[in-house]
């Protein structure tokens, strides 16, 4: 019996909500929190029945949101807003010793850099406060750290190369709009790409690096490298990796849009003067493009994310892949969303349920790797997620060159 607050009532916030409220045994208190009140009501009168509360938050604001924490006493916030928002809210439970699980890692809004250092800086005081917070416990990074985990702790004496695959073959009816926030989502794909190879980092141009590589049940699809922040976690916490890749599946119509969008600079997180007020032109995109809570209406066909993983067993060389496809319109039946939505909910309520019954536990800061991975798997296919293994079978991601 555990009270809840979660903050950020978008396309994850919908998913996290809806799932906590139907588990009462666990989270017996609701309260969903967000910038804009309305949407958070809009999401508790879907559930009905007094289930959720609800309330007006700005978490850029630290004051703000301990006064709110303290009025509510939740055991722990999961934080669904924007990556800007983390470092607040971590302050905020800090002050208030309250449990933190988050989804993304924090970004500076004026550069476009994704690492974990500023939310790591928190571990002594989080250790000394007495309370966790869990990093990045979505899909990509979220679940992906658990696979990689169960993987490693399964079928592997050492693990060596590691390769992310994330597939949206979805088709949402759209010209162009983006999955989860368009700000973020657009932030994340034209900064440099990055990968892990022998120690070290090897930077390429943004999507120089692509290949079709085959997902199950959709098959092959143009795979693009990309930096993606849970190689920076995963690289520390299984040291014996020499190399670890990330690749996204971009459409060519996707792709024509956002390079249209980058030439003629909205894309651009620069200020500039329009009419004498400075405005970022990708927030003002943000504005004008659907919000991600509205494509799940419609939206077909499927996404696929997992880990294809190589390394050594007992002296022999083994493979090792795992994934779960997920169809956007069984996500819309179950709570209204879209899969990249769903995908990225039900792990974040996931990883409250393991903090919040005491499965994963410890003080300070942690990335979902660094816990047991077993009672989380378990949980995935209970809540709609679930999940393939192949072993020592050719791995997708290595034809193609
Ligand atoms: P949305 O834009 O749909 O939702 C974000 C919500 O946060 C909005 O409701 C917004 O309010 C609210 N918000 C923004 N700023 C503030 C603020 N200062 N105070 C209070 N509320 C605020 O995004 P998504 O739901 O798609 O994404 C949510 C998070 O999930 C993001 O951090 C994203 O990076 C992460 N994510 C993680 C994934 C993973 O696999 N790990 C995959 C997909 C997303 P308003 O409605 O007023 O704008």
């Amino acid at each position: 019996m555990s009270k809840v607050l979660i903050i950020g009532a978008g396309g994850v916030g919908n998913v996290v909500a809806r799932k906590c409220a139907r588990i009462p045994e666990v989270f017996s208190d609701i309260m969903l929190a967000s910038r804009t009140l309305e949407k958070c009501e809009q999401i508790a009168s879907a559930v009905g029945g007094d289930r959720i509360k609800t309330a007006q938050v700005d978490a850029d604001n630290v004051p703000e949101l301990v006064n709110l924490i303290n009025k509510f006493k939740p055991d722990m916030v999961i934080n669904v807003a924007l990556p800007y928002q983390d470092l607040t809210i971590m302050d905020a439970c800090l002050e208030t010793k309250t449990h933190y699980l988050d989804t993304a890692n924090y970004e500076p809004r004026d550069v476009a850099k994704f690492e974990y250092s500023w939310q790591w800086a928190y571990h002594d005081r989080y250790k000394e406060a007495g309370i966790m917070a869990v990093l990045g416990c979505g899909f990509d990074p979220g679940v992906t750290g658990v696979f990689t985990a169960y993987g490693a702790k399964h079928y592997f004496d050492e693990i060596h190369t590691l390769d992310i695959v994330d597939c949206n073959a979805g088709d949402h009816g759209k010209a162009f709009a983006t999955n989860f926030n368009p700000e973020i989502n657009i932030r994340e794909i034209t900064q440099n790409g990055r990968y892990w190879e022998n120690g070290k980092w090897v930077e390429t141009k943004p999507l120089e690096i692509h290949k079709p590589i085959a997902y199950p049940q959709i098959g092959e699809r143009e795979s693009y490298l990309l930096y993606h922040e849970e190689l920076e976690s995963l690289v520390k916490n299984f040291p014996s990796l020499k190399k670890a890749r990330f690749w996204m599946t971009f459409g060519d119509q996707y792709l024509t849009f956002l390079n249209v969008l980058q030439e003629v600079g909205m894309t651009s997180i620069k200020p500039i003067n329009f009419k004498g007020v400075d405005i970022v032109p990708l927030e003002f995109l943000k504005a004008v493009l659907p919000e991600p809570s509205s494509l799940g209406e419609g939206y077909k066909g499927m996404t696929s994310i997992g880990c294809q993983i190589k390394g050594v067993k007992d002296g022999k060389e083994r493979t090792y892949y795992v994934w779960n496809n997920c169809e956007h319109a069984a996500a819309y039946r179950d709570v209204e969303a879209q899969a990249v939505s769903f995908t990225t909910g039900v792990p974040a309520m996931i990883g409250a349920m393991m903090a919040l019954t005491g499965k994963w536990s410890g003080n300070g800061v942690f990335n979902v790797e660094e816990f047991d991975p077993d009672p989380f798997m378990e949980k995935l296919p209970e809540y709609g997620l679930p999940w393939h293994e192949q072993v020592d079978e050719p791995l997708p991601v290595e034809n193609n060159g």
